[in-house]
């Protein structure tokens, strides 16, 4: 009995189209379909089906996926609405929302199964001490794999092919292991302190709910969030539900893996890049079988097709690495709330330094406002203080001024870890020829070259693109005449390395080669104790405990305070507190300085005070008069083009078709911060809308009043970006 169903495909330019299946098939089951001249993996989509059109002229479904248990949709109605919800919300196809569920083809091919061995016959007539271990091994009458028996039992897999030959062991195929060992929610219980069960209480109360609801855990860095938000996860678990906790960088910050294990003792699936795909096939099985209870991932797990999934965690939520800006441009935090509202569970954000988007939701009630004002005890808060550049100057050349070198040699002295921290990857951030004046800038972009000198490289950090580092220049001919303009770390670090000569001193940077195995192993050494002197990015700011690091040295603080973007001040203030939270996380008598000259800025002011409202008051309220987020709406268009007067055309045709909207601000077309990208030209037209204005809506109308783009240009539309 064939039918005509409706299949969403996942392509940027595809959407709903009808095929022929062999029977009746559920929307959620997962099918493989002829597109054009190759196949996709698409979903049957709950659109009516096209009946205009006799299915004789209907390509037909190549296969179906039979979903765990066998005839149940795959992706169920949660899950279609929330791939709908994103893309309406995002102005991305469907079709492209649906691949960020479906990107992980391993998962859908048959599982593999394992050779293994199992009790067959008598025991063997002639009994050996291996042969003895082996068999003591299989009275419990389990199968195991051929491999993890002979390692077991310690002894040579030969003498499981004996036992084998012998009669008394057959080989039988095993099932693919289990993507995880199931979490004991009372495995092991801390003892919370006051405040932590207040807090715990709370969380615990929204997850026996079931309901949707959003929880905002507000604590200062070192409060003990983790410890609170994982009570969360034991409730989510004793009631037969699954957990998700999104983290930013958690391909870095792997010890919190291992905090989970001595929670629940089991480990909790991971979701993120450097996880292997066959592993991924197996999370992506298990989430959607309902085997994994727990999912520890970066911001795609989001998209995981989770069974009976009963709670978001989304750790620092404040984080950049949350929003995506390519293909579908989504907030992950945001889209994560969508997702508690639409399953109907609630969703906790937790930070030391909310968004302003959270702080605001939970002052205006939306969301519940969870507290935890103090360190957990043994651990006060560091105590910071600026380093006013404008009267202690460094040394000509130098970046370090006298107070903070002092610092540094006294907690030195004192066997103390100090971390120096720059937000800027690389030796300098400009190279210069000291002869003619050349610039080395991308051939692609609009962006200068930093030199990465332990690479022996000049890289564009927009693109990719790198380049030897020349010994002449290439505009003049002269020789050796490159000069440095300005510090990155690894600048810094020559600096450090050259005051303090004995210090083990180490650069933490994403970009230092190795990638993430190595940046895992240099973080473990570092917590270790094995380094006195640390040189860092951002890397080092989010989420690690250094036990022994007592001095946190920010070389530049106003970097990025002044670059004008909506979110400067936000982002500043939290990254500062971030890194200077670093200082004494464990034992206390932590400490901050911040080299800066602007001292009496609000961001400066509000870390040295410790006033954290301070700085939350003075923003929110010059959002609420500027009518910025969260106050008003925001959208970025990128028009981009091989050509740039072709691209500034279409820019200019495309701002002229807009529908005239009530309230509606426009700015621009004008070049884009980053003006060249990749070798493409870019404007950008900025939006602005009050709150009460449905922007999706107008977009889409405007998009579709839209002069069509030609000779390769594109419109990239971002809503809520995060620059402004
Ligand atoms: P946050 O997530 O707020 O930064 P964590 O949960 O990571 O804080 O806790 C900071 C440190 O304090 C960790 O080393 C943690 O093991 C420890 N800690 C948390 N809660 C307690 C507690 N109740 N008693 C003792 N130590 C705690
Ligand atoms: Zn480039």
């Amino acid at each position: 009995m064939t039918a005509v169903v409706s299949v969403l495909v996942p392509v940027a330019l595809g959407d709903c189209y009808s095929y022929v299946a062999p029977r009746e098939l559920a929307p959620g089951t997962i099918v493989r379909v002829p597109f054009g001249p190759r196949e996709v993996v698409g979903a049957v989509w709950d659109d009516a089906p096209d009946t205009g059109r006799s299915p004789a002229k209907l390509k037909a479904i190549s296969h179906v996926f039979d979903a765990p248990p066998p005839g149940a949709p795959l992706l169920d109605a949660d899950m279609r609405r929330f791939v709908e919800w994103v893309a309406r919300w995002t102005l991305a196809p469907r079709g492209m929302v649906l691949r960020m569920v479906l990107r992980v083809p391993e998962a859908l091919d048959p599982e593999p199964t394992r050779p293994g061995v199992a009790l067959a016959g008598a025991p063997p007539e002639r009994m050996t001490p291996a042969r003895t271990r082996v068999m003591a091994l299989l009275e419990g009458g389990l199968s195991w794999t051929k491999a993890g028996l002979a390692e077991t039992a310690g002894v040579s897999p030969s003498v499981i092919d004996g036992l084998v030959s012998a009669g008394t062991l057959a080989a039988v195929e095993l099932p693919p292991p289990t993507a995880a060992a199931r979490p004991d929610p009372d495995f092991h219980h801390p003892d919370l302190t006051g405040d932590q069960s207040a807090a715990a209480d709370q969380l615990r109360a929204a997850v026996a709910r079931d309901a949707a609801s959003v929880l905002l855990l507000d604590g200062v860095t070192g409060s003990g969030k983790t410890e609170v938000f994982l009570e969360a996860v034991a409730a989510t678990v004793a009631a037969g539900k699954q957990a998700l906790i999104m983290m930013p960088e958690i391909a870095l910050t792997h010890s919190v893996i291992a905090r989970f294990e001595r929670r629940f003792a089991a480990r909790p699936a991971e979701w993120h890049s450097a996880v292997p795909p066959a592993q991924r096939a197996r999370v992506w099985r298990g989430a959607a079988a309902g085997d994994v209870r727990i999912v520890v991932g970066a911001r795609s797990a989001l998209f995981l097709p989770f069974r009976e999934l009963g709670l978001i965690v989304v750790d620092e939520e404040h984080d950049n690495a949350y929003k995506q800006d390519d293909r579908v441009p989504y907030n992950a935090r945001d889209m994560a709330v969508v997702r508690g509202h639409i399953g109907r569970f609630p969703v906790v954000l937790a930070s030391a330094t909310p968004s302003i988007e959270s702080r605001v939701n939970a002052d205006q009630g939306r969301y519940a406002h969870v507290i935890l004002s103090d360190r957990v005890p043994g651990a006060s808060l560091p105590d910071v203080r600026a380093v006013d550049l404008r009267q202690s100057r460094p040394e000509k050349g130098r970046w370090l001024a006298p107070p903070l070198v002092a610092a540094v040699g006294e907690a030195l002295g004192r066997g103390e870890q100090a971390l120096l921290f720059l937000n800027r990857r690389g030796y300098a951030p400009l190279t210069v020829c000291g002869a003619c004046g050349h610039r080395f800038s991308c051939p692609d972009c609009s962006a200068w070259l930093v030199d990465h000198r332990l690479r022996g490289r000049l890289a564009c950090h927009h693109c990719g693109h790198t380049e030897p580092r020349p010994e002449a220049c290439p505009a003049c001919g002269a020789l050796d005449s490159l000069v440095a303009c300005g510090p990155g770390v690894e600048r810094i670090a020559e600096e450090a390395q050259a005051l303090f000569p004995e210090a083990r001193s180490i650069i933490l940077s994403s970009d230092i080669g190795g990638g993430t195995e190595r940046i895992r192993r240099e973080l473990q050494l570092v917590a270790d104790g094995a380094f006195d002197l640390i040189v860092g990015t951002q890397l080092v700011a989010k989420g690690h405990t250094f036990p022994r690091l007592k001095l946190v040295g920010v070389v530049d603080a106003d970097l990025g305070l002044m670059n004008g973007d909506l979110r400067a001040a936000e982002r500043t203030f939290q990254l500062l507190a971030q890194v200077t939270g670093r200082a004494g996380r464990m034992g206390g008598g932590g400490s901050g300085l911040l080299q800066t000259h602007a001292p009496d800025h609000p961001v400066i002011r509000a870390i040295v005070s410790g006033d954290r409202e301070a700085f939350y008051r003075t923003e929110i309220a010059e959002r609420m008069a500027t009518g910025l987020p969260p106050f008003g709406r925001l959208a970025a268009i990128i028009i981009s083009g091989p050509d740039r007067a072709e691209t500034e055309a279409h820019a200019r045709a495309f701002a002229r078709s807009a529908p005239s909207g009530e309230g509606i601000d426009m700015l621009g077309p004008a070049e884009a911060p980053l003006a060249i990208l990749r070798g493409r030209h870019r404007f950008r037209l900025l939006i602005r809308s009050p709150r009460t204005v449905d922007i999706q809506a107008y977009l889409r109308a405007w998009l579709a009043a839209a002069p069509p783009a030609r000779g390769g240009v594109r419109v990239m539309i971002d809503v809520d970006p995060q620059s402004f």
